[in-house]
C-alpha cells in the first residue's frame, strides 16, 4: 500500500520540504512538499531516489589498512568504529589538549549536534564550510546592521526590481526562492544582473551587465554615487536609521558612474539609467548582497556596498523589499529546545573573536584551523571529524590542504557519499542518506515561520546510521552523553518538543507547524532595537570594524590584470549539480556530455589561441595540476575570463561514474589556502589564472 512520508530533501544544502510515496519499502515517487512548494523539486532532489539506490556509498564502518588515500579499508561493526575513534581521541586529548580537536561539516540547521559534541569534549574549535561561501556576506551584514547575513531575508515575489551581483538565482537555486523570483517576473517584476559571463539567470534580466572580472566593487561604487546624485534615496528612512551618512557621501564622490564606466566597462549613460529606473521602483528593489561570495579579495566591500544600496532603498520590513525573518517568539509560541553545550572558555586557534576581534567565533574560519596542525600555533589541532564535507574538493589547493593535513594524527568523515577527504582519511563513519534517516526537528524562520520534520521514509540499505545516533554513541563513549540526552528518535523530537505545546502527530499531516495564519510584519516606523550593532543604528562606519583596525569604507584597487596568456578562472554549476555531491549520481551524472566540466573561453580570445568550438584544451593552473577541458567558445564570457562547473575531477576509484572525469577548479587554484580577506575572512577563490594550450582529448573521451 501506498503512503506518504512528508520530509526534508538532503541533495543540497538548502532543504526543501518534500512529500515522499513509499511502497513496502521503496521509495516510488518525490516531489515537494504539496503545502508549500506546489509539488515542485529541482532536478537534484529527484535524483535523491538514485542516491539511496546507488552502491557506490560506504556500506558500514570503515577502519583504513593501507596509507592514507590508498583505499584499503577493513569494514567493522559500529562499536568497534566508535571505540577506535573515541580512543585515538582521548590519547590525542590527552597528549596536545583538548582543544586540539577540530569538527567541521557543511554547515544547515543540524550544526548544532556537531558543535554541542565539539564544545563538550572540550574544544572550542568547531567550524564549517563557511570560509569558501558566505563569511564574507555574513560579515558585511554584522558590520552593518549587528545581524548576520540570515538577519535579514527577501520578499522576492512582491519586488519591482530584483538586482544581482553575481547571483545566479535561477540556476544556483533553492526551489521556493527560484519560483518566488519567476512569479516576481511573471507580474512585472525586472531582473538587472551583474556578472562576467552570461548565466541562465542573466538570459531572464531586463538588464544584464558584463563587467571586468574583479570590477563589482567599481560598479558597486558607481551605482551609490549615482543614487546620492539622483536623490535615489528615502531620506526619511536614513534620517530615523543610519548612522553617519555624511561620511558615505564625501567617500563616494570621487567614483562617479562614468569613474565606474572606465574600470567596470558598463558605459556611464546606462549605470545613469538604470538609477533612474531604480528611484521609480523604490523601495521595492532587492539588492542581493551575495550568496557565494568568497570570490574576489574586495568581495566583503562588494557586499557591504549591496548592503548599503538595501538602505539606501528603505528597503526593510516593506512588501517587496527585505524583512526580519520571525521566529516562535514573533507569532507568541516557545521555540524547540535543541542540544547545546556552552563554548569552553579557550580561544579558538584560528583567532576569531581573539586575533581578529571582528571574525565571528560561531563558527569561525575553517580555513584558519588548518596551518596549526603544521605550525601548532597557537597550539596544535591532530584530530579532525568532517561532517558530509568534502574539504579536498571545497577549499582551493589539494596539495596544501594535504601538507596540513598529513600533520593530523586522525582524520574522521561522517558522510552518506565517497568524496576525496572521505577516502583520505582514517575512519570512515557512514551516515545513511536522507530517505533514509530522521533527523532533530528543526525551525524554518520567515513572514510564516513554522517548525519542519525531516522523516525516515525507507530502512537504510547497508549498515549506516543516522548523524544523531552517531553522535550519541560518539558522546556515551567520551562520557559526555548527557549532553545528548535521548535514545531513539522519538525520544530526541518529544524533548525538542516539550516547551512549545506541539506533538509529533502535529506534523504528519502536512510535514510540518505553521506558528501564523498570517505572515507577520514589524511596524517599519517602530524598529528602534532590531538593529544589534553598539549604536543600535545602522552602521555606515563600523564600531566594529574600526575598533579591529579595518577600514568600514575602503578606497577602490583595481583587480590584477592576468598576465599574457593567463585567464582568471571563475567558476559556478548548473542547475543539476550541487557543489561536490552530485557527479557519481546515477541520474546526474548523464546530465553533463560525459559527465565532464568544460571551458568557456571568449570567441576573440579563442580565435586568438587557434581554439575552435568543441576542441580540446589543457587548462593548467601555476603549479603542476591540469587537465584536458573541451573549449566552449562564446562571446558571453568577458575576455579575461574563463569559466568552468565546479565539482569535477574527482579521484575516488570506487566512484566509476566520475572518476578521474573533468578537471578540479578547486584543485586549479593553487596558492589561494593562504590568500584570504581580513575583513570579511573568506578565501577569495577567484584570484587564480590559468593558460590554456590544445591538447589531445584524453583517451576515455
Ligand atoms: S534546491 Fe533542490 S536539491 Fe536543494 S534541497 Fe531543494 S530540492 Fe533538494
Amino acid at each position: 500500500m501506498k503512503k506518504s512520508v512528508y520530509s526534508l530533501c538532503g541533495m543540497c544544502a538548502v532543504r526543501c520540504p518534500l512529500r515522499a510515496e513509499v511502497e513496502g519499502d521503496e521509495v516510488t515517487w518525490l516531489e515537494g512538499n504539496p503545502h508549500i512548494l506546489g509539488g515542485a523539486l529541482c532536478a537534484k532532489g529527484s535524483a535523491g531516489i538514485a542516491r539511496y539506490r546507488d552502491d557506490e556509498r560506504p556500506h558500514g564502518p570503515l577502519i583504513r589498512e593501507g596509507e592514507r588515500g590508498e583505499g584499503r579499508w577493513r569494514q567493522v561493526s559500529w562499536d568497534e568504529a566508535i571505540t577506535y575513534v573515541t580512543d585515538k581521541l582521548k590519547a590525542i586529548q590527552k597528549k596536545y589538549g583538548k582543544e586540539s580537536v577540530m569538527v567541521t561539516s557543511r554547515g544547515g540547521p543540524f550544526q548544532n549536534q556537531y558543535k554541542t559534541f565539539c564544545h563538550a569534549i572540550g574544544s572550542p574549535n568547531y567550524t564549517n564550510h563557511d570560509c569558501t561561501c558566505g563569511r564574507n556576506t555574513h560579515h558585511a551584514s554584522k558590520s552593518l546592521y549587528g545581524l548576520g547575513r540570515k538577519g535579514l531575508a527577501y520578499d522576492y515575489k512582491n519586488a519591482r526590481h530584483l538586482v544581482l551581483f553575481g547571483r545566479n538565482i535561477l540556476t544556483s537555486l533553492k526551489v521556493a526562492e527560484a519560483s518566488a523570483v519567476v512569479e516576481m517576473l511573471r507580474r512585472g517584476g525586472k531582473i538587472t544582473a551583474v556578472d562576467v559571463r552570461v548565466t541562465p539567470t542573466s538570459g531572464k534580466a531586463n538588464r544584464f551587465f558584463l563587467v571586468r572580472p574583479g570590477t563589482d566593487y567599481a560598479l558597486a561604487l558607481g551605482m551609490v554615487n549615482e543614487m546620492l546624485k539622483q536623490k535615489a534615496y528615502d531620506q526619511k528612512f536614513i534620517k530615523k536609521y543610519v548612522k553617519d551618512f555624511s561620511k558615505l557621501q564625501s567617500f563616494v564622490k570621487p567614483y562617479t558612474a562614468a569613474w565606474a564606466a572606465k574600470e567596470c566597462g558598463v558605459d556611464a549613460a546606462t549605470i545613469k539609467a538604470f538609477v533612474t529606473d531604480i528611484k521609480q521602483d523604490m523601495p521595492r528593489v532587492i539588492f542581493h548582497p551575495g550568496w557565494n561570495l568568497a570570490r574576489y579579495k574586495d568581495s566583503f566591500y562588494v557586499s557591504r556596498m549591496l548592503h548599503i544600496m538595501n538602505i539606501l532603498m528603505g528597503n526593510i520590513e516593506v512588501e517587496g523589499g527585505q524583512f526580519f525573518p520571525k521566529s516562535p517568539a514573533d507569532c507568541g509560541k516557545k521555540g524547540l529546545r535543541n542540544v547545546d553545550c556552552p563554548k569552553p572558555d579557550i580561544e579558538r586557534a584560528d583567532g576569531c573573536g581573539s586575533t581578529y576581534p571582528h571574525l565571528d567565533k560561531g563558527p569561525g574560519l575553517e580555513h584558519l584551523l588548518l596551518p596549526p596542525m603544521k605550525t601548532g600555533k597557537p597550539y596544535p589541532i591532530k584530530a579532525l571529524i568532517s561532517n558530509r564535507h568534502d574539504l579536498m574538493a571545497s577549499l582551493p589547493d589539494k596539495e596544501q590542504l594535504l601538507d596540513y593535513l598529513n600533520h593530523c594524527e586522525l582524520l574522521v568523515s561522517m558522510d552518506a557519499l565517497w568524496g576525496e577527504f572521505t577516502w583520505y582519511c582514517d575512519v570512515v563513519l557512514p551516515e545513511s542518506t536522507f530517505l533514509e534517516r530522521s533527523n532533530q526537528l528543526v525551525t524554518q524562520k520567515g513572514l510564516k515561520p513554522r517548525f519542519a520534520i525531516r522523516q525516515q521514509a525507507v530502512s537504510p540499505r547497508y549498515d549506516t546510521k543516522p548523524s544523531w545516533e552517531i553522535y550519541k554513541m560518539l558522546a556515551d563513549k567520551m562520557g559526555v552523553g548527557e549532553y545528548f540526552p535521548y535514545e531513539t528518535i522519538e525520544d530526541y523530537w518529544n524533548w525538542q518538543l516539550e516547551p512549545t505545546g506541539y506533538s509529533i502527530e502535529d506534523f504528519q499531516e502536512k510535514g510540518f507547524v505553521e506558528l501564523t495564519d498570517e505572515p507577520v510584519w514589524y511596524d517599519r516606523d517602530k524598529l528602534d532595537g532590531k538593529f544589534k550593532t553598539p549604536s543600535g543604528k545602522i552602521e555606515i562606519i563600523s564600531k566594529m570594524l574600526e575598533d579591529a583596525g579595518i577600514e568600514s569604507l575602503k578606497p577602490y584597487e583595481p583587480p590584477q590584470a592576468p598576465e599574457k596568456g593567463t585567464f582568471r578562472l571563475v567558476y559556478g554549476r548548473p542547475a543539476w549539480l550541487a557543489h561536490n555531491q552530485s557527479t557519481n549520481n546515477p541520474i546526474l551524472s548523464q546530465l553533463t556530455p560525459g559527465n565532464r566540466n568544460n571551458i568557456w573561453i571568449n570567441r576573440e580570445v579563442a580565435e586568438s589561441l587557434g581554439i575552435r568550438n568543441g576542441d580540446w584544451v589543457e587548462v593548467k593552473s601555476a603549479g603542476e595540476y591540469g587537465g584536458p577541458l573541451q573549449a566552449f567558445v562564446t562571446e558571453y564570457i568577458h575576455p579575461e575570463a574563463v569559466y568552468t562547473d565546479h565539482g569535477f575531477g574527482k579521484e575516488v576509484p570506487v566512484q566509476s561514474r566520475a572518476y578521474n572525469k573533468g578537471v578540479s577548479d578547486a584543485k586549479l587554484m593553487t596558492g589561494l589556502l593562504d590568500v584570504w580577506d581580513r575583513a570579511g575572512g573568506a578565501v577569495a577563490l577567484c584570484e587564480s589564472f590559468v593558460t590554456l594550450s590544445p591538447c589531445e582529448p584524453p583517451a576515455d573521451a
